[in-house]
């Protein structure tokens, strides 16, 4: 047996005998797919090195897992369910679905991506900006927002620089609100968290509550964008959680004055 011939199995889903395109996966597994329905529901499919002979298995980067997902959409068939699939799978299948332009996956997949702004903002974010999604980085942006300007900036493609910077400087001023509006507010507490060594009445508010927070403040407007982050602190005493609670509703009001970032992109089109 060659040696470089590598052992390889056929997926159960895709192995029509009267299939014309062999594909295999990064992982080894062959596909046996019509070409005829690449080309009706794909556009960047089949790629230039199918046009070799009808025997060639033209070998892809993506895994099993992600072509048999993907291929799925290009059947008339129903479309796989992606709800309860996770992440690292969908992932790669978003962005096979771009690469290959198979429609339907990549209109499926940028709703499901959108799903995991919460827990990947980074990855959505990215996907989002390359792909050209303005809705999910919308959606992407308030969580983006906690990120340090340099990497947040860096996610974005050229045009959207501007309306990002725009979309900072606009939290820029909240977080300048809070700092100033802090300083005049009295919570039973003297003030909330500007100056640490005001004569607190207090004094679990200044080590539970005042000391951890204003540490986690002097990053900037970015903290403002994980207020749950930046308000975990536990103070027993009645008088600090309820203080607490009002400090964090003041934030959360100020915070839902920012534009959507879809605002800024449509206005600086
Ligand atoms: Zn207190």
């Amino acid at each position: 047996m060659d040696p470089e011939e590598k052992k390889y199995s056929v997926s159960e889903k895709f192995h029509a005998p009267n299939a014309d395109v062999i594909i295999r996966s990064s992982d080894n597994m062959h596909f046996h797919i019509h070409r005829k329905y690449l080309e009706a529901n794909t556009g960047a499919f089949p790629p230039s090195e199918f046009e070799t002979g009808k025997d060639e298995v033209v070998a892809l980067t993506e895994s099993s897992v992600t072509l048999e997902l993907l291929f799925s959409f290009i059947y008339p068939q129903r479309y796989p369910e992606l709800e309860d699939v996770p992440f690292e799978i969908i992932e790669p299948l978003a962005e096979a679905a771009e690469k290959y332009e198979v429609f339907s996956a990549m209109y499926i997949c940028h709703l499901r991506m959108k799903d995991f702004i919460p827990t990947n903002p980074t990855e959505v974010l990215s996907y989002a900006c390359r792909h050209d999604y303005p809705l999910v980085i919308s959606a992407a942006a308030e969580v983006a927002i906690a990120l340090p300007l340099a990497e947040s900036v860096r996610l974005m493609p050229p045009y959207l620089v501007m309306p990002w910077i725009l979309y900072v400087d606009a939290w820029m001023k909240v977080y300048r609100n809070v700092q100033e509006a802090s300083t005049h507010l009295d919570y039973g507490h003297t003030l909330f968290f500007i100056d640490q060594n005001a004569n607190d009445c207090c004094g679990e508010w200044a080590h539970t509550v005042l000391s951890p927070i204003s540490k986690r403040l002097v990053v900037g407007y970015s903290a403002l964008g994980n207020l749950d982050a930046l308000f975990s602190v536990k103070p027993t005493r009645d008088c600090c959680c309820n203080a607490l609670t009002d400090c964090k509703e003041m934030i959360e009001r100020e915070v839902k004055t920012i534009p959507k970032f879809k605002h800024f992109i449509s206005n600086y089109k």
